[in-house]
């Protein structure tokens, strides 16, 4: 074991707690210090008949230390009829009664454990899921099951810790009508009808994942084998009636796949299927299978920011994953910047320059309306994370550490970052000493201002040229603090010939001379698109 591991446990479960305050986090920190669940066995059954599921739920559990209770998330039946019902607990196999099921908890009292004991507790219930498990019509008008968790929703069908720090193998069997096909995470290791008129499929996933990409689809599906790449096996499951659309649309997938593979590393899963599905989202990242938005499928190839986003979370989220939902940009962000990397790639810069550039006028409006940091602990209600500061900021932190480190220190970091973190957690401050052990920089000023900081340098910039001497005023004039940031100036000559300089800001007046014999007519900030910031004026003296 490295260093940089040993170190990383520490620090990541210090910050865990030090930015959490709240109740809510207080609660996660303390079931993050007494469990860990090592796998997940759902039994599910699904029926025509109505919006009840049957479940049992198998947890194996590694207790931390020694304690006689735990909680699980687990929602219970409501007023309105919707909600699960546990009938029978046990422990080990024996039959347990010493537990209490309340609201969103279900509360188990246990004779003591010893510190790194493993107990397997299993878990029956049925109800109408609330949310979660969507069961619905598609727009066929033909009935669908669609998992669809994040961020914690999974509670509403399953009992689980419904947190990203606790991964786990999960191994689905799935009983339903045989008139649909089933798809889960993992590979599929059982297909059989048990009667006329019921099907039983066993999907299993061998990584530890994270509940909110735990999942299965079941309903009326056109499958297609794509192939392999790097022997992965690429599939594409889509309603009967977009066939040929949802084929053609999804084999977007597999050059994207090869690209990720190529720059980051091997592909995280045994299998990755694309599904048109019922998400609420336009694109879910579910582990090893992603759901589509059923109405992105278009056949035009329209989608192929949606697959390359969903893609790149495969290694940034589902894989290497955020230790607490602050950080949720070392997801958002990732999947964002990788998608315009994969575009530069496949397209050219100046498609690329065009995306970072709309994703940075974003970026000035919602800082506009809405001012607050990337890592904003403040936020409990985790639906608002999906915000610009956790996607198009996230990316340009991305972005500037590209410019700060080069391209080659920046891709070492990304895969020795996604190598270190692969298959668990981390934090920011995980990527910032992987990034700072690679480049040999010390990065706590830039990951300081731009991750916990609010809003981001507006400019105001006078130029003049007087006595073979270029002189530019750069004030900052946002109300946050001052940023430190290197500055490109593209000079114009009157022979019209061009340069680059670079100066580095870090007071809110800042004068730079740069010596020049030949006659300037015109500078412009930024030429290559390296900085985020808002422009207010740039005038000549
Ligand atoms: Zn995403």
């Amino acid at each position: 074991m490295s260093t940089i591991i040993l170190k990383r446990t520490y620090i990541s479960v210090l910050c865990f707690f030090s930015l959490f305050f709240n109740t809510q986090a207080q609660k996660h920190q303390e079931r993050f210090e007494t469990i860990d669940i090592l796998n997940y066995k759902f039994d599910i059954q699904l029926s025509d008949t109505n919006n009840q599921i049957e479940g049992t739920a198998e947890i194996k559990i590694r207790f931390k230390k020694a304690v006689t209770t735990f909680v699980l998330d687990f929602v219970k039946k409501k007023s309105n009829g919707k909600g699960m019902s546990v009938y029978t607990v046990s422990e080990n196999k024996n039959n347990i009664t010493s537990y209490t099921h309340d609201n969103n908890q279900l509360i188990f009292n246990i004779d003591a454990t010893k510190q790194d004991e493993i107990r397997i507790y299993t878990i029956q219930y049925k109800g109408i899921p609330e949310d979660g498990l969507i069961i619905s019509k598609n727009k066929y008008n033909e009935r669908t099951f669609f998992g669809d968790n994040w961020p914690d929703r999974s509670k509403n069908w399953l009992p689980v810790v419904d947190h990203p720090s606790d991964k786990a193998t999960v191994e689905w069997v799935i009983t339903a009508p045989s008139h649909y096909q089933t798809i889960g995470n993992g590979m599929m290791v059982e297909k059989t009808n048990i009667s006329d008129n019921k099907i039983i499929t066993r999907w299993r996933m061998v990584n530890p994942i994270p509940t909110k990409v735990m999942v299965i689809g079941a309903a009326r599906f056109a499958v297609e084998e794509q192939g392999e790449i790097y022997g992965i096996p690429v599939s594409s499951w889509v309603y009967p009636q977009d066939r040929e659309k949802g084929f053609s649309d999804y084999t977007l997938a597999t050059p994207i796949i090869d690209y990720m593979i190529n720059h980051i590393g091997p592909f995280p899963f045994k299998k990755l299927a694309n599904v048109q599905s019922k998400t609420r989202f336009g694109g879910m990242e579910n582990a090893g299978n992603i759901f589509y938005a059923e109405r992105s499928v278009t056949g035009t190839g329209s989608n192929e920011a949606l697959i390359a986003h969903e893609v790149a979370h495969q290694w940034f989220g589902n894989s290497a994953s955020e230790l607490n939902w602050h950080h949720i940009w070392l997801s958002e962000g990732f999947a964002t910047y990788f998608t315009n990397l994969y575009f530069e790639n496949k397209y050219g810069r100046d498609q690329f320059v065009d995306r970072i550039k709309a994703e940075r006028l974003t970026i000035i409006d919602y800082t506009k309306k809405n001012p607050a940091p990337i890592v904003n602990p403040n936020i409990e209600d985790y639906m608002q994370l999906l915000n610009p500061y956790s996607y198009q900021k996230g990316g340009w932190i991305l972005h500037m550490l590209r410019r700060e480190l080069g391209d080659q220190l920046f891709w070492k970091s990304i895969r020795t970052y996604y190598e270190t973190y692969k298959y668990s957690n981390a934090l920011s401050e995980d990527l910032q000493r992987i990034m700072e052990h690679i480049s040999g920089k010390d990065l706590s000023l830039f990951f300081k201002q731009w991750l916990y900081q609010i809003g981001h340098p507006k400019l105001e910039a006078t130029w003049d040229y007087k006595n073979e001497l270029l002189q530019v005023e750069i004030h900052q004039n946002q109300k946050s603090s001052i940023y430190n940031f290197p500055l490109d100036i593209k000079i114009t000559y009157k022979d019209g010939t061009m340069a680059i300089e670079t100066v580095m800001i870090s007071e809110k007046i800042q004068i730079s001379k740069i010596v020049s014999k030949k006659q300037v007519t015109s500078i412009e900030l930024d030429p290559n698109t390296w900085l985020l910031f808002e422009l207010i004026s740039l005038n000549k003296k």
